[in-house]
């Protein structure tokens, strides 16, 4: 199913700017964007992937990963094939990168966004992520879901790369409640000669969502010998507590994976280190993943210091939550910040 991409403009050359990501692509008659899923047809660029999920199913919200975002609840989570980016060390690539390894052929079941709401509810979820691939590449699609699911009471969390324009941003965030935001390296290689992209418009997204009032986590996958260094480390850690020392900084162990088989699992070491330097750079809150290690998946009241929501297993999927009037320290009364209801 294909439907209008009206995140767009038409130019005065005849071509049609897409307007959704920083990729900024100008396409011509027949040609399709860089993320393999938008096209322009008739002078109209059109969404080929709308109403077509690659990938769906109802998750632990600390899989997304959010920690301070309805902690405990379930999300329901779909996304599409197609995406804006071309890491190399991709965990979903079966289907991200499916329209540039099968050029012009999309797969999926359809779900449209009223059916994707109505099972949301009937999985008794609290919210619906964006998520697998890049959600802003089928920025319609989320859109008129996350519409629908504000109207039944559900929340919306964009799981992203950070690619999105100012317009979409401003265009989704009445909508839009929570994004969990890859802040992938700090250097220009890595994003150009890894991912396929930019630095500098992932952090201007990060900094603009945030100034939005949307709710902000962001991960850090860290792969040996390429983005782990400690001044890189820090760095994303700096820019990070400038803008809020309450954005929660997620860490995540890399294993090999997709065109990336030649690099080893980041030693535990790394991560520990790395959650020492988020914590002396000012950061309230970080975590690490993809690793049970339940003192460093725990939240900790930054007024007293105590455990107040403990997490166990690789994903911190098993909680005990000793919040208290949903988002006060039970111990000092301190406010953890975060979206709790
Ligand atoms: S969403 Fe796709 S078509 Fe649009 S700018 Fe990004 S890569 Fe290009």
């Amino acid at each position: 199913m294909s439907s209008p991409a009206w995140m767009s403009h038409k130019l005065d050359d005849g071509r049609v700017a897409c307007d959704a990501c920083s990729q900024h692509c100008k396409l011509q008659e027949g040609e399709y964007g860089i993320c393999g899923i938008r096209r322009v047809e008739n002078g109209e660029l059109r969404l080929l992937t709308y109403g077509i999920a690659a990938a769906v199913n109802v998750d632990p919200v600390e899989k997304k990963p959010m920690f301070h975002f309805l902690p405990g609840s379930r999300i329901f989570s779909f996304g599409t094939v197609g995406c804006n980016f071309s890491c190399q060390f991709c965990q979903n690539a079966d289907i991200s990168q499916y329209p540039k390894e099968h050029p012009h052929r999309i797969i999926g079941r359809p779900l449209s966004p009223a059916e994707a709401v109505a099972t949301a509810l009937e999985y008794g979820c609290d919210s619906i992520a964006y998520t697998y691939n890049e959600p802003v590449v089928f920025f319609e699609y989320t859109y008129d879901t996350a519409r629908l699911a504000h109207e039944a009471g559900l929340k919306n969390v964009y799981v992203t790369s950070g690619y999105e324009t100012r317009k979409a941003i401003d265009t989704l965030a009445p909508y839009l409640d929570g994004m969990n935001i890859d802040i992938k390296g700090y250097t220009q290689s890595f994003y150009k000669d890894i991912c396929g992209a930019s630095l500098k418009p992932v952090l201007d997204a990060v900094e603009y969502a945030h100034s939005k009032g949307i709710w902000i986590e962001t991960t850090t996958l860290l792969i040996p010998g390429l983005n782990d260094s400690q001044e890189e480390i820090r760095s994303i850690a700096h820019f990070q507590a400038a803008l809020s020392p309450d954005i929660p900084w997620h860490i995540s162990a890399f294993h090999p994976m997709y065109k990336m088989q030649d690099r080893p699992r980041t030693p535990p070491e790394t991560l520990r280190r790395a959650y020492e330097i988020g914590k002396e750079e000012g950061l309230r809150y970080v975590y690490v993943g993809n690793i049970d290690d339940e003192a460093r998946e725990s939240t900790y009241c930054p007024g007293c210091g105590k455990m107040v929501i403990d997490r166990q297993g690789h994903i911190g999927q098993y909680i005990t939550n000793h919040l208290v009037e949903k988002n006060r320290c039970p111990y000092c009364a301190t406010a953890i910040a975060g979206v709790w209801s």
